[in-house]
């Protein structure tokens, strides 16, 4: 199994391999593989090794204001063409422009917007088409929706299904997502605690992000405002 992040490295799980135990979401739907998970027949599956996911959740790629979002837009329309490819779904060119227009930041974006700047290059792109677009990389996983803005946010591990966590500086807008499947689980259980079935925890929190922060010579502050 090839860890996305590592691939570039000497990185690679084999699966055959008992020790360690890889823990590996795989790409696949379904399968995840993890200690005493279901034995593999494919001989290589790509996603993030838990190891990996830590790191992201830690160190956003889009933390350093300066980074190279080229390089996030090209990883991004990869890993979507790749498993659309391997979900045997559709990305047609509308989808994928919908999709390389949400990632020109990772600022939110509503979907008027995209509308907007869509067909000032293209007249035949109507908002019907539009939403269709969202609602197919929305069920794809390859976006978010932030409830609170009623915008969209290109999604960081599009490779396993998870629930929206999204922080939203006040600031400048970044919108950063955290892997941490272990806060929606603390909510899931303390609503279940209340007799609730919560099936779609979103938590959207709001502050400064780490550069906002830091200029106004405040960092660590503010982060649980909101
Ligand atoms: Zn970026
Ligand atoms: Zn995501
Ligand atoms: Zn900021």
């Amino acid at each position: 199994m090839i860890c996305l992040a590592h691939a570039q490295g000497s990185h690679a799980i084999d699966v055959l391999e008992p020790y360690p135990k890889p823990r590996v979401a795989s790409t696949d739907d379904v399968l995840t593989l993890t200690d005493g998970g279901p034995a593999f027949h494919l001989s290589m599956m790509k996603g993030h090794c838990s190891q990996t996911s830590a790191l992201m959740a830690q160190n956003p790629p889009h933390a350093d204001p300066h980074h190279d979002h080229t390089a996030c837009i090209r990883s991004a329309m990869d890993s979507a063409e790749r498993l659309c490819r391997e979900r045997g779904v559709r990305l047609t060119p509308l989808r994928k422009r919908v999709l390389k227009q949400i990632w020109q930041s990772h600022e939110a974006v509503k979907a008027y917007e995209l509308i907007h700047q869509l067909s000032s290059h293209d007249h035949t792109v109507k908002p019907p088409t539009v939403y269709r677009a969202l609602d197919f990389l929305l069920a794809q996983g390859l976006v978010h929706r932030i409830e609170s803005l009623n915008g969209y946010v290109g999604c960081i591990q599009p490779e396993q299904a998870h629930d929206t966590l999204l922080l939203i500086c006040r600031q400048c807008g970044v919108v950063t997502e955290l892997a941490d499947a272990g806060v929606t689980q603390a909510l899931r259980e303390k609503a279940s605690s209340q007799g609730f079935a919560l099936d779609q925890p979103i938590v959207e929190g709001r502050g400064l992000c780490r550069q906002c922060a830091e200029q106004r010579g405040t960092q660590g502050d503010g982060a649980g405002e909101g």
